[in-house]
């Protein structure tokens, strides 16, 4: 069951009463608001997960609502989609511009909506990991900024492909990487990479690594995964 809170902008009262439906019976919690001017008094209080946002409002329309959204702190990264009667490139165009995620266009099944929401849910938690500096995983604590790396609050030190290796498990902790994707992961390094130096950079990771080596798991035949 979702539990994420939504937020819909939208005008019309039977569609938002339609889309409330359909979310609240899934687990998510829905605010209702039939202006950008309701949206932004809602905003001065509370912080939704996910915004739906219909583009033609009364008053001020949705491409303006999405452009302040974007320009609040607290919303900056919140993910929007735009729902849109008119299916128009430019309207669908001009939206992305201003900083919508997704859109949907009207009208639309209440199955669509749902797997546009998780669809954009999933891939803006990806990027929430992935525009972080600090990643922690059990005890193992990664600084991009910084480029380094500590084990149980001691500092390791690693070569760049190290490094870029165990930032990689780290930020995906149990998905089982393929030496291709690590390989693709170390791209851009001064010397070629290949399947063989991965299994080389694995075992050097693992040998600095010490009593926690066991935390990248070779997943026989595909590749290797960190696990807690
Ligand atoms: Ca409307």
């Amino acid at each position: 069951m979702a539990s994420e809170k939504i937020m819909i902008v939208e005008d019309e009262a039977d569609i938002r009463e339609l889309m409330r439906y359909n979310l609240e019976r899934e687990g998510y919690q829905v605010t209702e608001c039939a202006s950008a001017e309701d949206a932004l008094v809602y905003l001065e209080k509370s912080t939704p997960d996910i915004i739906l946002l219909d583009l033609m409002l009364p008053g001020t329309d949705g491409f303006a609502l999405c452009r302040k959204i974007r320009a609040l702190e607290k919303t900056e990264l919140t993910p929007v989609i735009m729902v849109t009667a008119r299916n128009e490139d430019a309207d669908i165009v001009a939206g992305l511009e201003v900083g919508a995620d997704d859109y949907i266009i009207k009208p639309f099944s209440a199955r669509i909506l749902l797997a546009r929401i998780k669809a954009v849910l999933r891939r803006c938690a990806v990027e929430a990991v992935d525009s972080k500096n600090v990643v922690c995983f059990g005890p193992i604590e990664v600084d991009r900024k910084h480029h380094s790396v500590r084990v149980d609050d001691k500092p390791l030190t690693l070569t760049l492909s190290e490094f870029k290796i165990l930032d990689l498990f780290v930020r995906r902790p149990g998905v089982v990487f393929s030496r291709y994707q690590i390989v693709d992961a170390v791209h851009g390094e001064d010397y070629p990479v290949t399947d063989r130096s991965v299994d080389v950079q694995i075992v050097g990771l693992r040998r600095k690594m010490g009593d926690f080596s066991s935390m990248i798991k070779t997943v026989r035949g595909v590749g290797y995964k960190m696990v807690s």
